[in-house]
């Protein structure tokens, strides 16, 4: 089984002809209200791909937060262990997208913030993989990966977003994610990295010889790197419509193949099926493909 502690949200989209500058209002086009955070978009690319899924995470006693709850439910997400929270608001972020896909992001992590290490103790009891991202506070990701049983398990960080002092987190993972923007941040490199350096570059963030570092490299795939040997898996030719949570179905889908047994060697190209077919959908969790999309990619 998946084990995921980590972040729901609700993305509340506004589009607009042009975004507002500072003290500027502007009227929306069009408003929606989509299902979102990383750890919930990660636990349903997990589960479509056909992985038990159980979710630790925190929401408000609000209307958004029962939404996202019977959301994950219906995606046969396990949701007993999503705490509600009296008197918090459940994670939003506030987005706005221009005509040309240009955007501007705030978002107020209410209940995620308040997820705390004692909510995480216990859950690597039942679980082979723990998946964690850091839209949750980085010490209870801390507790969530060192706790009694959670050093037997398969520990799986997609770093993201970026936040440098969550380093301190990789020496007790054993699957590092990254993009190649968060690789860069955690290095403390400004601009690009050129292709030779990726995987040097990657290999800086291991710390023990079992350790594996993914690099997510959009159209390009993505990298795996241990200390001594690397592999480079093509991304799988599609045309994209919109890259809305492709890096957490990478996540979400490597973490279930490697569940159901595949070495991650093994487990790459089909995770990377897995991330394209949702770039040719819309938006996050709605874009996330079952095992048999997958399949079907693969027999075409
Ligand atoms: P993020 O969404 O975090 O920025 P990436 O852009 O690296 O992450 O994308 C994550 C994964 O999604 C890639 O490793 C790849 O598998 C898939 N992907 C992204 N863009 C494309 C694309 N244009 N064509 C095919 N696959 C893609």
């Amino acid at each position: 089984a998946v084990q995921v502690a980590g972040s729901i949200n609700v993305d509340l989209i506004q589009s607009v002809e042009l975004l507002p500058r500072p003290g500027e209002t502007v009227l929306a086009l069009s408003s929606s209200r989509l299902p979102g955070g990383k750890g919930a978009n990660q636990a349903v690319a997990a589960a479509r791909m056909g992985a038990a899924t159980n979710m630790i995470a925190a929401i408000g006693d609000d209307e958004n937060g029962q939404w996202m709850r019977s959301k994950l439910a219906a995606d046969n997400v396990h949701v007993g262990g999503i705490a509600t929270l009296p008197g918090q608001a459940t994670g939003t972020a506030y987005i706005a997208v221009d005509r040309k896909g240009e955007n501007q992001i705030i978002v107020a992590s209410g209940a995620n913030a308040r997820l705390a290490p004692l909510d995480v103790e216990y859950a690597a009891a039942e679980a082979d993989i723990l998946l964690a991202q850091l839209e949750i506070p980085i010490e209870t990701v801390l507790a969530f990966f060192t706790a009694p049983s959670a050093e037997s398990r398969i520990r799986i960080l997609n770093a993201a977003p970026a936040r440098p002092e969550a380093s301190s987190l990789f020496a007790h993972t054993d699957i590092l994610i990254v993009n190649e923007h968060e690789l860069a941040v955690y290095l403390g490199l400004d601009g690009e990295l050129s292709h030779a350096d990726r995987a040097r570059a990657a290999r800086g963030l291991i710390s023990r010889p079992d350790q594996i570092v993914v690099v997510t490299l959009g159209a390009q795939g993505a990298l795996a790197v241990r200390m001594d040997d690397e592999l480079h898996v093509p991304a799988a030719k599609v045309t994209p419509v919109d890259t809305i949570g492709a890096g957490d179905c990478f996540t979400g889908a490597l973490a279930a193949l490697i569940d159901g047994g595949l070495a991650v060697a093994d487990a790459l190209p089909l995770a990377n099926i897995a991330a394209a077919l949702c770039t040719q959908q819309h938006g996050a969790i709605p874009a996330m493909p079952t095992r048999s999309d997958v399949d079907r990619f693969l027999a075409a």
